[in-house]
């Protein structure tokens, strides 16, 4: 049996004065991240339960499918693992609402000589092959709607009424709550493991550095390895310390932060 096909090291952080919302799993040869997808301004979703508490169960359901179902396609494991984590719900909820809150996902491990991911809504990977060039695989469909109505409040984003009729339905944008299906809707890839160098799992509170301050992956990169996964995390800080408060699009001024860094050891070790 080989072991450590994926050696991750990460670091996670809530934004300041709140409860961290994404979640970080790891096994000998997958990691994910997730990053919990909130309430609607004055909505409940359907749910009693605190956004952390589905993070934990989705986080906790997905690790076990990876570790025990390893022969069953990433879409497959989603889509069991969103299952589970709508029955822990139990009868408090009312698993029909279009505006349940969930999380976003991204999922990487080896199979065989083989690296697959797999994303959903506001996480990334950033795959580097052996000549240093990423493929970069971000979800924005929420952010291609058509015709979508904007409300402007001290974060601009939709009209709760409106996403209620494009979430997790085809056309719109998936997210993993209590739809089983939305894992069928998941951004995949693969690559042969022996030309894959490394990869970086992260929440959007970490890809802002790039889509919001100007960052290079080959920059993410260098900084994870040679100072570790927080060193994003602190400079996601400072470039938002540094950026002047405009309203900013979807995003709040902070944000709950995590990057994983996957380096791969390959079959020989
Ligand atoms: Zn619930």
């Amino acid at each position: 049996m080989v072991t450590d096909l994926v050696q991750t090291s990460y670091a996670s952080e809530s934004a300041p004065a709140g409860d961290n919302e994404d979640r970080f799993r790891a096994g000998e040869n997958w990691a994910l991240v997730l990053d919990g997808a909130g309430r609607y301004p004055g909505r409940t979703g359907g749910c009693v339960h605190p956004v952390t508490w589905i993070v934990e169960h989705l986080a906790d359901h997905l690790a076990y499918k990876l570790t025990v179902h390893d022969r069953e396609t990433l879409p497959y494991i989603l889509a069991a693992a969103i299952r589970a984590t709508m029955a822990d719900h139990g009868p408090t909820c009312d698993l029909s609402d279009p505006l349940s809150p969930g999380a976003a996902v991204a999922i990487l491990r080896t199979r065989g000589d083989l690296v697959e991911w797999l994303v959903l809504a506001d996480c990334a990977v950033v795959v580097e092959d052996a000549a240093g060039k990423h493929t970069v695989v971000i979800d924005d469909r929420v952010d291609h709607l058509p015709d979508a109505p904007v409300v402007d409040a001290e974060v601009r984003t939709y009209d709760p009424d409106y996403v209620a009729t494009v979430r997790n339905r085809p056309g719109g944008f998936w997210v993993a709550s209590t739809v089983p299906e939305a894992a069928g809707e998941a951004l995949m890839g693969q690559a042969p493991l022996t030309e894959i160098r490394q990869a970086l799992l992260c929440s959007d509170g970490v890809t802002r550095l790039v889509e919001r301050h100007g960052w290079t992956w080959q920059a993410m990169f260098a900084v994870a390895n040679d100072e570790g996964p927080q060193a994003l995390i602190d400079e996601v800080r400072r470039a938002d310390g540094d950026h002047p408060r405009v309203r900013h699009w979807r995003g709040k001024i902070h944000d709950d932060a995590t990057a994983a860094l996957c380096r791969f050891t390959g079959p020989e070790g």
